[in-house]
């Protein structure tokens, strides 16, 4: 094959020679501490990992900062977790603790293993993204500032997968996470006729509307939205200028719980809204940080050792779920939308 310059290295040429060497071999691996795990190969050698939580938008001093500590400590390597955790890997264990004194010199926070909170995935925002109803990037910054101590120590139930997406369009995995905060938009989206015709091709606009709610308005060569059809996703923005959707009075976040990928003891679930609407409140959303931290709380005071989020609401059911957390059940969480019979409750018929 020719070889190119296009494309990321063959990853077996970056990592370290422990993991070369033991590649296939790894028996088992533990918490030594939040954020330390050690990895035992059946060769009997030990791999350390130091987790160390970044603040996402990483400047390039931030970079030389890590790769100078990495350089120090583990060899020059490096890695960056999904999360954007930051992974130091140790095949020296007297190596350990100076580079957790280092990191602590440096007020690097190490944790994100075990039954903490680790760093939260998350989409865009407002300076990247076109259809962003919240900054998923300002958001994310809050609420881990909000959650440190969930970061660093390992006092949960069991672990806490967070996820922000700032669109309905969520190109982060924001439907089956623990704790789920989704940016939305309200009110459907503006039309000004005179661009549309002139910028939009009226098919595509109405081909991508995933509830059917467009429909031409052949009298000024333009499109009508139905109000009641509309879900305010904000797709039709996506493939057409003339029809903006942002709305800085309305535009917010839902909150959603109890979703999770694993397929430990339970099968995988979807998260369900918990909290319809709070405001947008740059620059630390505070009603939001306070509210993820109410929803950790609660959980931690009674879930049961080892349960999920949703394993724990699963057990005591929504209802004493709404009760425990004092949030009010509204007729937003009722999914009586027809376009969506089979989702979440579409039944009155609850056991209050
Ligand atoms: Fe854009 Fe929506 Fe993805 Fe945010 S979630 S980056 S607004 S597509
Ligand atoms: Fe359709 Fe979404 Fe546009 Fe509403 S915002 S009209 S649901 S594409």
């Amino acid at each position: 094959m020719a070889k190119t310059d296009f494309g990321p290295p063959h990853y077996s040429t970056l990592i370290p020679d422990i993991i070369k060497e033991n590649y296939g071999k790894w028996l088992y691996h533990e918490q030594i501490r939040p954020g330390v795990l050690k990895h035992v190969s059946e060769t009997g050698a030990e791999l350390y990992t130091v987790r160390v939580g970044s603040p996402r938008l990483a400047s390039i001093d931030f970079i030389r900062e890590i790769c100078e500590i990495a350089d120090k400590y583990s060899k020059g390597h490096l890695r960056f977790t999904s999360r954007h955790n930051i992974e130091f890997l140790l095949d020296d264990k007297e190596m350990v603790e100076p580079l957790l004194e280092e990191l602590a010199r440096r007020g690097l926070p190490v944790g994100g293993t075990g039954h903490s909170v680790s760093n939260i995935v998350h989409t865009q925002g407002w300076v990247h993204c076109h259809s962003a109803a919240t900054d998923a990037s300002g958001l994310v910054k809050s609420l881990m500032d909000g959650l440190y101590d969930y970061f660093v120590e390992n006092k949960l139930p069991n672990m806490v997968r967070i996820a922000v997406a700032c669109c309905l369009n969520m190109c982060g995995a924001v439907h089956c996470s623990d704790i789920a905060i989704v940016g939305i938009h309200r009110k459907p989206p503006r039309i000004d006729h005179e661009k549309l015709h002139k910028v939009c091709e009226i098919p595509s606009v109405i081909q991508s509307c995933p509830t059917g709610a467009i429909k031409p308005n052949p009298k000024l060569k333009s499109v009508e939205v139905n109000p009641d059809k509309c879900m305010y996703c904000g797709n039709c923005y996506t493939v057409c200028p003339a029809m903006p959707i942002a709305d800085p009075e309305n535009d917010g976040v839902a909150i959603f719980v109890g979703g999770k990928v694993s397929n430990a003891r339970t099968a995988p679930k979807f998260s369900r809204l918990a909290i319809p609407y709070l405001p947008n409140n740059p620059p630390r959303w505070t009603e939001t940080v306070e509210a993820v931290k109410h929803l950790l709380e609660v959980y931690a005071e009674n879930a049961l050792p080892g349960e999920r989020y949703g394993e724990w609401i699963e057990r005591i059911g929504w209802e004493r779920f709404f009760k425990l957390t004092g949030l009010p059940f509204t007729e937003k969480h009722i999914d009586d939308f027809i376009f969506a019979p089979t989702t979440f409750r579409t039944t009155t018929q609850f056991n209050w």
